[in-house]
C-alpha cells in the first residue's frame, strides 16, 4: 500500500451545472419560482388569518427528541433516510422542548416517569399537540396488566393523534403525523385514531393480508382511551 495520499482535486467538468453557470454571469433566476411566476405582477395573498396561521403551524412542525421504549426505535427509524419524516415538514427533532411544538409518545409509561413526561409536555410552548405512538400509548399494550404501567398518555397528557401497533410502522407513523398536519390546517381540535386500514390510501405500501383481515375486528372504543382530567392523578 502507497503511503503517499493522494491530493484531492475539483474536476471542473463534474461541477459545471446551467444553475452554476448562470449564477456566474449573474443572470441566475432563484427567485423566479413557478409559484412566484404564478402570481404574476401582483404578488399577494388574500386569506383569513387563523387560515394562514393553521396552515404555518401544519407545515412547520418542530418535533421534541422524546424516546421512551422499543417504539421509538420505529420512530428513529421514520426520521432516517428511507421514510425520511423531513419531506412532511417535520423532520427535525428538537432536544429541548421550549423549541418544539410536537411530541410523539412512543413507547410504554410506568407510573414513575409519567409526571415527568407531563413536566416536559408543560414546558413545551402553545399550541403544541400530542401523537400517541403504538399500543403502550394508546392503552397500556401488552403490559397493561402491569402495576407499575399507566394505561394510556391520555391519563397524563391530552393526545391528537393515535396511531396503533406493536410497533406501528414508520408508514403508520408518517400517517399519523400526515393526518396531524391535515388537522392543524383545518383547525380541528378532537382526538382521532389512525385506522391501519386507512394506510392503504397512503404512500407505496403494498395491500397487506394481515391488516385486511384484522381491519373489521378492530373497534375504535377498545383503541382510544378518552382523556378524563377528573380522574388523573
Ligand atoms: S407498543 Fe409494542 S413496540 Fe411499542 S413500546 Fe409498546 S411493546 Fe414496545
Amino acid at each position: 500500500m502507497s503511503s503517499e495520499r493522494e491530493l484531492f482535486r475539483t474536476d471542473d467538468a463534474k461541477v459545471q451545472t446551467d444553475t452554476r453557470d448562470a449564477r456566474m454571469s449573474g443572470q441566475g433566476d432563484r427567485f423566479n419560482s413557478k409559484l412566484r411566476e404564478a402570481f404574476g405582477s401582483s404578488p399577494f395573498i388574500l386569506t383569513k388569518f387563523d387560515k394562514f396561521m393553521n396552515w404555518v403551524r401544519g407545515s412547520s412542525m418542530f418535533m421534541l427528541q422524546f424516546g421512551i421504549a422499543c417504539c421509538s426505535i420505529e420512530m428513529m427509524h421514520t426520521y432516517a433516510v428511507k421514510h425520511d419524516l423531513d419531506r412532511f415538514h417535520a423532520g427535525v427533532p428538537r432536544a429541548s422542548p421550549r423549541q418544539a411544538d410536537v411530541m410523539i409518545v412512543p413507547g410504554t409509561i410506568v407510573s414513575k416517569f409519567a409526571p415527568r413526561m407531563k413536566r416536559v409536555y408543560d414546558q413545551m410552548p402553545e399550541p403544541k399537540f400530542v401523537v400517541g405512538m403504538g399500543s403502550c400509548t394508546i392503552s397500556g399494550g401488552p403490559f397493561q396488566e402491569g402495576y407499575n404501567v399507566i394505561k394510556g398518555a391520555e391519563e397524563v397528557i391530552p393526545v391528537d393523534i393515535h396511531v396503533p401497533g406493536c410497533p406501528p410502522r414508520p408508514e403508520a407513523l408518517v400517517y399519523g403525523v400526515a393526518k396531524l398536519q391535515e388537522r392543524i390546517a383545518n383547525g380541528e381540535a378532537s382526538p382521532v385514531t389512525v385506522k391501519p386500514y386507512e394506510l392503504e390510501q397512503f404512500g407505496d405500501l403494498e395491500r397487506d393480508e394481515i391488516v385486511d383481515e384484522l381491519a373489521s375486528e378492530i373497534d375504535e372504543e377498545d383503541l382510544v382511551m378518552r382523556y378524563n382530567w377528573a380522574d388523573s392523578p
